[in-house]
């Protein structure tokens, strides 16, 4: 490459350094993610000063529709990262289901409709990936619960990156399938995920490859934040009064914070607190555990729900999502299998939105919260729906009735349409009883 293109493609660089997250030492911007010293995870260091100086809320929205709109606050050099239109989901009013619900405020992030891949994961792969080409890797990986593993094969597949992804043996179809379709290695592997992850870290060390949620985990979490900026733009530059959102490995809840606290610093919004509170299933709930005994520390469970999604038995932000929820006066909540179910149906009888098992998880804490008086009904309240329901079918076969098979003849139907009605009537005088 010659100087001449070299300038034109790369900018001013607004990111520092890999930070420690508990000693605080610094490292190269390389493809690390574990302190030498203390061990602590690393985090991508930003220069806070040259961001004030150059950012508006004019430059951002004169940026692309996705979420290089908010590049600056993205660990990469380039000025052409690698754009599928991730990004800048609607932010939907949702009035029938707080209605329901009791709330007047209440607002859905709907990243069941995020592009490529319908769920989050294109946000923090789409960041990973372009920082993985910036850093010469030429095969991209990951260990993935399904979602991660869609969104790395699909944007691997559009940047023309050699794709080899790591799955548990035993997740849903629509995941795999949407995995399969764009043709990179998938490994699945006999053991939950956190054996994957276990397995991935060793690999990782031996072939060199850039594993988005391993060696490069600092790049790749700061995409979260993008659901914080977006967020924030979206309710015409505030932030909201609380948010409610899924916790995995607990990164997406961390760095919606973070996306905050940096509007905030750089003066894009006014300074308010903002409650964060934290959805998991039971079956899965390892910081939901250590948040109501008053632990400090995470001790890792054997996973075992349908919230696949969710189902990390070790999750390394643990202890960063508990002290988040506590210094915001959250809450973290937990919610069984049925519950989910009744989560998903909920959400999308109400608004029109089919999401997968980690958003029943969340709409059914939400619910949980607001039946236990933890969110206030004026309180303007965010919802992150992170993923798609026709990914986990699955999970709520024979729980959504069957269609009414009729002859191609209008008394076939009216004879039908009748049967329902009465059928309706009668499900609704049971439940008046
Ligand atoms: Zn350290």
């Amino acid at each position: 490459m010659t100087q001449a293109t070299q300038l034109q493609t790369k900018s001013a660089a607004t990111f520092r350094a890999l930070k420690c997250k508990e000693c605080g030492e610094e490292y190269e911007l390389k493809a690390m993610h574990v302190c030498e010293f203390c061990f602590g995870p690393l985090e991508v260091a930003y220069d806070y000063d040259a961001l004030r100086r150059t950012v508006t809320r004019e430059t951002i929205q004169a940026g692309p529709h996705s979420i290089w709109r908010y590049r600056p606050f993205l660990p990469v050099e380039t000025n052409q990262p690698i754009d599928v239109g991730t990004g800048l989901t609607p932010l939907v009013r949702a009035n029938r289901l707080a209605r329901r619900l009791g709330l007047k405020n209440l607002y859905i992030k709907n990243d069941a409709v995020n592009m490529p891949t319908l769920s989050f994961k294109d946000r923090v792969v789409s960041v990973a990936l372009t920082r993985a080409r910036e850093l010469g890797f030429s095969t991209v990986s990951c260990a993935s619960t399904g979602n991660l593993a869609n969104s790395t094969a699909a944007i691997a597949a559009h940047a023309g990156l050699d794709c080899c992804v790591f799955i548990p043996a035993d997740l849903e179809a629509g995941k795999v399938m949407g995995t399969l379709i764009y043709s990179p290695t998938v490994m699945a592997v006999q053991g939950n995920y956190d054996q994957v992850n276990r397995l991935c870290s060793e690999v990782a060390n031996t072939h060199g490859w850039g594993f988005v949620n391993i060696n490069l985990r600092p790049y790749y979490s700061e995409g979260s934040k993008t659901l914080g900026y977006e967020v924030a733009e979206q309710l015409g530059w505030e932030l909201p009064d609380h948010i409610v959102a899924p916790l995995a490995s607990g990164s997406l809840f961390t760095k919606i914070y973070k996306g905050f606290r940096e509007f905030v610093d750089v003066g894009l919004v006014a300074d308010k607190s903002v409650r964060f509170s934290g959805a998991q299933a039971d079956g899965c709930s390892p910081i939901a555990q250590a948040y109501r005994e008053g632990r400090d520390f995470v001790t890792p469970v054997k996973p075992s729900t349908i919230a696949k999604s969710l189902a990390i038995g070790n999750p390394a932000d643990g202890v960063y999502a508990i002290d988040i929820a506590r210094k915001t006066n959250g809450n973290i909540e937990s919610v069984n299998d049925a519950e989910i179910i009744a989560g998903i149906k909920l959400l999308a009888e109400t608004e029109g939105i089919f999401t997968e098992t980690a958003g029943g998880t969340t709409v059914a804490v939400l619910q949980k919260l607001v039946e236990a008086g933890k969110i206030d009904p004026d309180e303007t309240t965010v919802v992150y729906i992170t993923g798609n329901g026709l990914k986990t079918q699955e999970a709520v076969q024979g729980y959504v009735g069957e269609p009414l098979t009729i002859e191609p003849k209008l008394d076939s139907f009216e004879r039908a349409l009748e049967r329902s009605r009465t059928l309706e009537r009668l499900e609704w005088q049971q439940a008046l009883v």
